[in-house]
């Protein structure tokens, strides 16, 4: 009959039809691998030179007032230096991204003390701010225990969290604080800057996520950072949130473990006492 006629070709659309999307979704997952690898293995080459480009740069400034090189000159080879720096950052973010795409990440934890981490980075952002009025400072009490944690990326961390409060921020206030939670130390870094809408909030933590591309434009960046960061954190087992609000500006709250060391360590000091 015409109805069963009609019924086994919808089934043939339809199964082809379902064939097909399986076979885009095969091409498509095969090109989002060959995606990865390009952008793992460019950025991997690119890696060489450009420490070559900042190596040389940087002895060339070193040297610069032995070798009497002109204040113009001196202030190109810090243009370079400071574009080269930001190209490298960029370059090691897209390895992070696939490092942690491809669950290709170690880390190596050991037992640190917040305040010097927080205190090394805060210093490094207090030299290059050049003409912003920002002020940074580190309010975390001396006695916050030590925490478990992969040094070099906790301070990829706090850099990225401290480097877009900075960025975001005009002029006012950046502060770095930190309170012992059981297990846990909460570390929180709060600024006064633009603030971010809260139906994107979500979003921020999304690989290249951002707010709008008209305020990106206009500050720079890929988008990669706070995917990172957050991936970094809950590799530690911690957690990581935002509160912000437009104008006023943003809070970001992270957890880390407390080292069982730093736990021992107290536990001697006040038997001791
Ligand atoms: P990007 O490299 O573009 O800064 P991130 O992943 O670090 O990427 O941040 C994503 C987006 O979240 C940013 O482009 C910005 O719109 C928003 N954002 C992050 N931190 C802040 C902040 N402290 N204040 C305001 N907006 C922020």
């Amino acid at each position: 009959s015409f109805a069963f006629i009609l019924a086994i070709m919808l089934s043939k659309i339809f199964s082809n039809a379902f064939v097909s999307v399986e076979n885009l979704s095969i091409k498509l997952m095969s090109l989002d691998k060959l995606k990865d690898e390009f952008l793992a293995n460019t950025s991997h080459e690119l890696r060489t030179p450009l420490n070559g480009i900042i190596g040389i740069t940087e002895s060339l400034l070193e040297g610069a007032a032995a070798i009497e090189i002109p204040l113009s000159v001196k202030k190109n080879l810090t243009v370079v230096s400071s574009s080269a720096k930001r190209l490298s950052n960029l370059v090691n973010d897209i390895l992070d991204y696939s490092k942690l795409k491809h669950r290709d990440l170690q880390l190596n934890r050991k037992a640190l003390n917040l305040n010097e981490v927080v205190d090394s980075i805060l210093m490094v952002f207090k030299m290059s701010m050049e003409d912003k009025q920002v002020i940074l400072s580190n309010e975390i009490p001396e006695n916050i225990p030590d925490i478990y944690a992969d040094e070099d990326r906790l301070q990829q961390i706090i850099y990225n969290l401290v480097g877009n409060a900075v960025k975001f921020t005009e002029s006012g206030e950046v502060n770095v604080r930190a309170q012992a939670k059981g297990s846990f130390v909460e570390i929180i870094v709060e600024d006064t800057g633009i603030g971010i809408a809260p139906e994107e909030i979500e979003d921020i933590f999304k690989s290249f996520e951002q707010v709008d591309a008209s305020v990106a434009r206009q500050y720079g960046g890929t988008g990669l950072g706070l995917s990172i960061t957050k991936q970094l954190v809950e590799l530690h087992n911690g957690r990581i949130k935002c509160e912000s609000e437009i104008g006023i500006g943003s809070k970001f709250t992270f957890t880390m473990p407390v080292s069982l060391e730093g736990y021992d360590k107290r536990a001697v000091t006040r038997s001791k006492l």
